[in-house]
């Protein structure tokens, strides 16, 4: 018999399912139906709580759904929340040596307490057979406009990778019945053989290592557990994003194995080029035509802002082209802070002159060259004097 693994020191499947101790297999079984058909997550896309509980509630049938793990939880919980402070001393300091080369695991409670439940010896199963596997990470691009970026935004991106089966709810069994533990290797997936202080494991032919038996698999995913299929995540992206951040999102990638946790989601972030604004840093950066006239006399001009609202502000007189004025605070705000807003001057010469600024240019082009002025000057084509 296999160590139980650490979460049963520590989960009460009971109170998870919302049975009593006492329950019948049948009475658990449907508490875990009624309860996986309200927080699947295919019925809360997005809700991460309820996808939590989703978890919790199908690990916690894993075990009491099982009639014989049940029996060996229920021996574990008779130890109390406190088992875990004794035993560890007495199974001499060898892990398990599997075959494929030394795999010691000094933190392992399963080996800790393999005394308590193997003969008095330690020396676990394979774990890269029957332990808890993690899912694959994903990844996944989003494209977002700036203004979007800039605030943060909550979407939905379109994954396709591993999820758990919704038929068997990842238990690999036909629905309505569920796998039952090897009992070639009483579910630790590994058969242990005895060499002196050492013991060797190797994988249970039994069971091909997993430690459990599905009489009728489920015909959606052939007793796998999972599909491969398209789906929609829901991912909250923080305000002030960049172009190529990558986004974590926690337990949405490709799905655990064994009651292993879901790999992570991540998803790569384009931004679109806004048509007025620049980023620099958290810096937004801006261009502001301004006239000759503007510039030379100084003046009050508006500075367009990301909310799509204004802000002005004052230039000097004599200020020139490409200076870049700081409005603070009005730039991106990220998580680290709130960026400036870059104001950067850019004279506008008109192409089109109404006959009262072409007389008032034409004053200024006099003015600047007193001497007397020729028949037609430079730039003013087409028009007869
Ligand atoms: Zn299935
Ligand atoms: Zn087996």
């Amino acid at each position: 018999m296999d160590a139980p693994p650490r979460e049963w020191f520590e989960a009460d499947y009971y109170r998870v399912l919302g049975v009593a101790e006492t329950a019948s297999q049948k009475e658990i079984t449907k508490a875990y139906r009624a309860l996986a058909r309200e927080l699947h997550p295919d019925a809360n896309p997005g809700d991460s709580a309820a996808e939590d509980r989703f978890k919790e509630v199908s690990a916690a049938y894993e075990v009491v759904g099982d009639p014989e793990k049940r029996a060996r939880y229920d021996e574990v919980r008779k130890l109390g929340p406190m088992a875990g402070g004794f035993g560890g001393g007495g199974g001499g300091g060898f892990g398990g040596f599997g075959p494929g080369g030394i795999n010691f695991d000094a933190g392992d409670l399963s080996d800790l307490f393999g005394g308590l439940f193997t003969r008095g010896r330690t020396g676990g199963p394979q774990r890269s057979s029957t332990g808890p596997r993690r899912g694959p990470d994903v990844e996944a691009d989003l494209t977002m406009a700036f203004t979007d970026a800039a605030h943060g935004a909550t979407t939905t991106v379109n994954v396709t990778s591993e999820v758990r089966c919704p038929d068997c709810f990842g238990s690999g069994a036909a629905v309505g019945t569920s796998p039952r533990t090897c009992p070639d290797c009483g579910g630790s997936g590994a058969v242990v053989e005895d060499q002196g202080p050492f013991s060797f494991s190797r994988p249970c032919t039994s069971c091909g290592g997993r430690g459990r038996v599905i009489d009728t698999p489920c015909g959606t995913c052939g007793g796998v557990g999972a599909v491969r299929r398209p789906r929609q995540v829901k991912v909250r992206i923080p305000e002030g994003v960049r172009d190529g951040q990558r986004i974590r999102v926690k337990g949405r990638g490709g799905a655990g194995a064994n009651g292993g946790p879901d790999g992570d989601l991540y998803v790569r972030v384009h931004v679109e080029p806004h048509p007025t604004f620049g980023r620099d840093g958290d810096n937004l950066t801006v261009t502001v035509p301004v006239s000759f006239a503007q510039a030379a006399l100084g003046a009050e001009v508006p500075v367009p802002t990301l909310d799509g609202g204004t802000v002005t502000i004052r230039i000097p007189a004599g200020t020139q082209t490409g200076r870049t004025f700081r409005i603070r605070g009005r730039g991106l705000r990220t998580t680290k802070g709130t960026g400036d807003l870059m104001a950067t001057v850019d004279l506008a010469v008109p192409t089109e002159l109404t006959d009262a600024e072409r007389a008032a240019i034409q004053a200024l082009a006099d003015a600047e060259r007193p001497e007397p002025a020729t028949a037609s000057s430079p730039g003013a084509e087409g028009d007869d004097a």
